[in-house]
């Protein structure tokens, strides 16, 4: 099965903090509730492009 790559960045401060790898047919934008360092809690992440 095919993978590409995916950025998870804070939706708060926008650093890039977490990389993925998610299937291809994976068309739906991911959003996770990860520790973001910079803002030192956790928030909101979304996949870049
Ligand atoms: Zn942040």
């Amino acid at each position: 099965m095919k993978t590409k790559k995916k950025i998870l960045e804070c939706s708060i401060c926008g650093t890039h903090n977490y990389k993925t790898t998610v299937s291809q047919q994976h068309t739906a934008r991911l959003t996770l509730k990860k520790y973001c360092p910079k803002c030192q809690k956790h928030t909101l992440h979304q996949e870049t492009r």
